[in-house]
């Protein structure tokens, strides 16, 4: 195997989440290896301003789209719009989510639905609805982000940690789905990172330390870290790499 073999020049990417922090990266980091990266927010003005920044950055034309990833329809029109003019997505990153935090019994209904459709069911809808194009072309890769929350719980984000648990399962679920129709689906599973979901939990400095201890590598992520490991998995180098979640996380699961 050549490093030919993590090119992704040619392809179409779609990054959801990717006006800022992680998935920022990420749309990046599928640009400079060649990809023609679609970056994703609910703000198309947004959306488009980081897309020119990409674009300067690689060199690698990036494109724009907007929608809210818990909207069926609107996923449908968005991804209508991009298939009729650029054809099928051959690479999904699943990574728009957000976090809600409270005591148990303080956590509202309302905070459990909306981490549960913008975390877990945005998941299977966006997968749902690229996969249609993927199937016809026989070929295609769905990668969604889930969190070290799935193996290991924190007070006052069950809601969270539940989502995160789905995801793994949901990979499963959509390999059994898509692997016969050579659509890969993985997951990678970031520890902790600074990003603007985490604000607060980096302001605290007890509990910052407390993260860069946990963790073997003995410091936060950064997220560069994840972009090696996500291009791996949209590239042909992981052709044989169906249903897993890799944990990018400096060891933390690995290690209590
Ligand atoms: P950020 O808050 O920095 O970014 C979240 C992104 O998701 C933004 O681009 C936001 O766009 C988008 N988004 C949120 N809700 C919606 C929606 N309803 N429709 C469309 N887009 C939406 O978060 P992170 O970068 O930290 O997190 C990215 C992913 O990584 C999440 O799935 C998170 O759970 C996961 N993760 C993060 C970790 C961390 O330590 N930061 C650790 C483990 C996992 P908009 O401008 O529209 O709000």
């Amino acid at each position: 195997m050549s490093v030919a073999a993590f090119d992704l020049s040619g392809r179409l990417a779609l990054v959801t989440g990717s006006t800022r922090g992680i998935g920022r990266t990420l749309a990046e980091g599928l640009s400079a290896a060649g990809a023609t990266v679609v970056v994703h927010g609910r703000s198309l003005e947004q959306a488009t301003a980081e897309a020119a920044a990409i674009t300067a950055a690689t060199g690698t034309p990036a494109l724009a789209t907007a929608f809210d990833v818990t909207d069926t329809a609107q996923i449908d029109t968005a991804l209508t719009a991009l298939e009729a003019e650029h054809g099928a997505l051959d690479v999904l990153v699943n990574n728009a989510g957000i976090q809600r935090r409270a005591p148990l019994t303080e956590f509202t209904d309302e905070d459990w639905d909306d981490l549960v459709a913008t975390n877990l069911s945005s998941a299977f809808k966006c997968a749902r609805r690229a996969a249609a194009g993927m199937i016809a072309r026989g070929s295609g890769r769905i990668i969604n982000i889930g969190s070290v929350q799935s193996q290991l719980a924190r007070p006052s984000i069950a809601a969270y940690s539940a989502t995160k648990g789905g995801i793994v399962m949901l990979t499963k679920g959509l390999t059994a789905d898509l692997a016969p129709h050579g659509v890969q689906v993985n997951a990678l599973a970031p520890g902790y990172f600074a990003t603007e979901l985490t604000a607060a939990l980096v302001a605290d400095e007890e509990f910052s330390a407390w993260v860069a201890g946990r963790t073997p590598a003995g410091r936060w992520g950064a997220t560069a870290d994840l972009v090696g490991p996500l291009v791996f998995l949209a590239s042909d180098a992981a052709a044989f790499v169906n249903g897993q979640t890799l944990y990018v996380d400096g060891g933390m699961t690995a290690v209590i």
